[in-house]
């Protein structure tokens, strides 16, 4: 899969770009990140790529003429690319976004700064806008590499078999269930026994009932919104009365 980036800022993406998982599947072609500078795309010898905006107010807005040309020029090149507008008024990205991302063999993500890009680039030139979250960066930066990261961990051979993405939080609309290494005890806690058991299958289960007991605790909105087993119901009920039982 290829990415494409537009920014003002290319420096931003050269260390996290090298760096662990996400660096080791660059490294080995599983993914291919282009950073481009929206500076070299100006059509003025100042390489101006932001002005005031129409109407008063503080702040910058990031020119049309350059990402249209920085979208013509990389768009020239096959596979098309999707395009991504980042904007924290976007949807919002989730695991299920970043599978749907995974399955596209290019994408181009545009990055806004100040306060945001010009709506004609909106307009006509991306296939949607997304979000990381109800929260305002001063960039599309650290919003790119979010996406990134997550799409890229879910292509095939960028994870070992043992971090399967399928177990993951999210994968199955639930959160993950806990985790523990050694020590056995730690500061007079215990490891739960049936991780110690080597029984596959009681272990099985009851991960299966702690990401279900996390899931309702944290994120009941998720839990609401699972499709649940028989074997998921019996679990709830017995986390239930586990529940009862504490209380009285
Ligand atoms: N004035 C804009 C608004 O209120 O909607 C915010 C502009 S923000 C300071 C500058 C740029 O950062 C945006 O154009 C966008 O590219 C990026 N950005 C900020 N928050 C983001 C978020 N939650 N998700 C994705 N991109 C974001």
């Amino acid at each position: 899969m290829r990415f494409d980036v537009v920014t003002i800022f290319p420096e931003y993406f050269t260390s996290p770009l090298q760096c662990s998982i996400l660096g080791r599947a660059v490294e080995a072609g599983l993914v291919t990140v282009y950073i481009h500078n929206l500076r070299d795309f100006a059509p003025d010898r100042h390489r101006v790529v932001d002005d005031y905006p129409y109407g008063g107010g503080g702040g910058m807005v990031l020119k049309p003429e350059p990402l249209f040309a920085a979208h013509q020029a990389l768009s020239a090149e096959p596979p098309a690319p999707y395009v991504v507008l980042l904007s924290p008024q976007g949807r919002v990205f989730t695991q299920k976004v970043a599978e749907e991302l995974a399955e596209r063999p290019r994408v181009l993500l545009l990055c806004g700064h100040y306060e945001g890009v010009d709506e004609r680039v909106r307009e006509a030139l991306a296939d949607e806008e997304i979000s990381v979250g109800d929260y305002v960066l001063t960039g599309g930066e650290p919003a790119a590499l979010v996406i990134i990261d997550a799409v890229t961990r879910l292509l095939p051979g960028v994870l070992g078999d043992e971090q399967a993405p399928a177990k993951d939080s999210f994968a199955e609309g639930l959160l993950e269930y806990p985790h523990y290494t050694r020590p056995a005890e730690w500061r007079g806690r215990r490891v739960p026994e049936v991780l110690l058991s080597g029984h596959h299958e009681q272990i099985r289960r009851w991960r299966r009932k702690e990401s279900l007991r996390r899931t309702q605790q944290r994120r009941p909105d998720l839990l609401a919104k699972a499709t649940l087993t028989r074997e998921d119901h019996e679990l709830l009920a017995e986390i239930a009365a586990e529940q009862e039982a504490w209380e009285w």
